[in-house]
């Protein structure tokens, strides 16, 4: 039996222990300062083949890599150590469903926000279900923040890392309190940018429209999934600024990511998009899904299996 939620074991400085005894230090840079930079991986339990895959794990240590790189954070864990530890705290839970996995490289010991080391690391898989409620509704009622999205020239969105998340913070509260399952954000010249933990599509006349890499976007593997996909089934994908009015006017919008999966809007500041899955994006959905259960064969090079 897999051990309960609360007992679960955690990777943490090369050692697998229970959640309750992985302890950091509250000086540590990334306690007083947010010092860290993660990725939020999903794992598909695939019953058929008695198998759990990993959803393009390479992929995620590229991006965990370039954001350690770009916080100048120090370098002490190889690609093949950040999976092997992966593996490892999986097969220790004996998971065999569908996680979110997040792995995190953070500043310990006890020096300030300008420190670069000790780099250490862990790695918390988290049954799914049990994260934020936006990521788990059949459509969202979204508004468009009062709050700006973080730039590139301030706080860059391409970057990882928990202190970003206090912009999403404020835009998420702020649609709460407003009485909006969650928010979409407008970048520092006005465009569509994205949602506090997600990317936007906007579908238009059968084609699919998503906002730049440098319009504020956070460089997400799902919606470069989505893009694979939407080519693979025929669906022009544009990558280009959104304004706000054209995606008032848009005939299907969804929000994605790793946790969010794909998820359509119904509604943006009460303009409604549509009262159901839109046709393009039920098809984005279904067969995203079947690529990262592993029964689709073609994308079956995204997938690593744990067992
Ligand atoms: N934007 C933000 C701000 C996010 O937090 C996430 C979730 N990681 C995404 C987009 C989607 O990225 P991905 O598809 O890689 O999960």
């Amino acid at each position: 039996m897999p051990p309960k939620v609360e007992e679960r074991f955690i990777w943490l400085s090369g050692a697998i222990v229970p959640v309750y005894e992985a302890k950091i230090n509250v000086l540590a840079p990334t306690a007083q300062f947010g010092l860290n930079v993660f990725e939020g991986i999903r794992c598909y339990w695939n019953s058929e083949q008695n198998q759990l895959f990993a959803f393009r794990l390479a992929d995620h240590f590229k991006r965990l890599k370039r954001s350690q790189r770009l916080l100048k954070m120090a370098d002490t864990f190889s690609v093949e150590e950040l999976k092997e530890a992966f593996i490892a705290v999986i097969k220790a839970n004996e998971y065999k469903e569908d996680l979110a996995v997040r792995q995190t490289l953070f500043i310990e010991g006890y020096g300030s926000w300008g420190s670069r080391e000790p780099v250490n690391m862990f790695i918390a898989p988290i049954p799914k279900g049990k994260t934020s409620a936006e990521y788990n509704k059949k459509g969202l009622n979204c508004c468009i923040s009062s709050w700006q999205r973080i730039n590139d020239n301030a706080l860059s969105p391409r970057i990882k890392c928990g202190a970003n998340y206090i912009n999403s913070r404020m835009g998420q509260l702020e649609a709460l309190e407003n009485g909006y399952d969650t928010a979409i954000f407008l970048n520092n010249h006005g465009h569509i940018s994205e949602g506090p933990g997600s990317c936007l599509f906007m579908c238009k006349g059968g084609k699919l429209i998503t906002p730049l890499f440098t319009d504020s976007v956070l460089e997400s593997i799902t919606r470069d999934s989505i893009i694979t996909l939407a080519h693979d089934l025929d669906i022009k994908v544009e990558e280009r600024s959104i304004d706000r009015t054209e995606l008032y006017n848009a005939d299907e919008a969804f929000l994605c990511g790793s946790s969010m999966e794909i998820t359509p809007i119904f509604s943006i500041d009460h303009y409604e998009i549509s009262k159901e899955k839109g046709q393009v994006t039920k098809k984005l959905h279904e067969i995203y899904l079947a690529a990262a259960r592993g029964e689709e064969t073609k994308y079956r090079h995204w997938l690593t299996p744990i067992y």
